[in-house]
């Protein structure tokens, strides 16, 4: 069964999959993980953040893989052509250019593609921006995390605090730049970050991360019943 999980950056998505993966002992995919390690692998070689074509191509080619580590937060380490990018895809330049990269259909072709094989064989928890419209629509429970501007700039604030508790960081500019990734990625013509029609819609300002994924394994729980149904006919 797939859970796909989508949002916008500090909805919680990303802390809130992951737990609802441990918990159900499922798989965890960060699309969004993807989608950064394809502009670091760009920026490396050279490669203008708007060529399309040569963008579709690094994206067919260049291998991702995840690395899991017990214990450490997941994915633990992301690497594209055997280039460790774990630290990269989190810094503030990455954040920058990775809508213009997200935005090209042919980069979502191909990076689509794979998300589909990663987890076609596992139960697995997607989380994303198109997961439940576009990526998996026939998911067994989709789930679209919301909260207060404010509120999310905080949460990617206090994230990027956590890892790295020496490094300086600009608040305003925190705040400015998540707002204008949301608005990117929400009015982009090919898969704009949208609820499902039928993905449940939950509002994170005001819950303790403990009530989230409480609701979302109530969601999960009958989901599976589904599932299993389906599966007996
Ligand atoms: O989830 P995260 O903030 O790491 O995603 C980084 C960026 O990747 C998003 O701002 C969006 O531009 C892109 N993305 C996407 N579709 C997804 C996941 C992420 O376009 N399924």
């Amino acid at each position: 069964m797939i859970i796909a999980i989508d949002g916008p950056a500090g909805s919680g998505k990303s802390t809130v999959a992951r737990m609802v993966a441990t918990h159900l002992e499922f798989y965890y995919l960060d699309t969004g993980a993807m989608y950064r390690a394809l502009t670091v692998a760009a920026a490396s070689r050279g490669i203008a953040l708007e060529d399309e074509a040569a963008l579709a191509e690094l994206a067919r080619t260049l291998p991702i893989e995840f690395g899991y580590t017990t214990g450490e937060a997941l994915p633990s380490q992301v690497v594209i052509d055997g280039e460790d990018v774990t630290r990269a895809i989190r810094l503030p330049e990455t954040d920058a250019g990775v809508s213009v990269v997200a935005r090209q259909p042919g980069v979502r072709a191909a990076l689509v593609a794979q998300q589909r094989a990663l987890a076609a064989q596992h139960d697995t928890v997607v989380e994303g921006r198109d997961i439940g419209t576009v990526v998996f629509p026939d998911a067994g429970l989709k789930v679209f995390l919301t909260a207060d501007p404010k509120v999310r700039a905080f949460r990617r604030i206090q994230q990027n605090e956590e890892r790295d508790p020496a490094g300086e960081q600009d608040r305003r500019g925190a705040y400015e730049a998540l707002i204008a990734r949301d608005e990117a990625d929400s009015s982009r013509q090919h898969s704009p970050l949208k609820a499902a029609g039928d993905a449940r819609t939950l509002d994170t300002t005001d819950l303790a991360l403990d009530e989230v994924i409480d609701r979302i394994l109530a969601w999960a729980r009958v989901a599976r019943l589904h599932h299993q149904e389906g599966a007996l006919q």
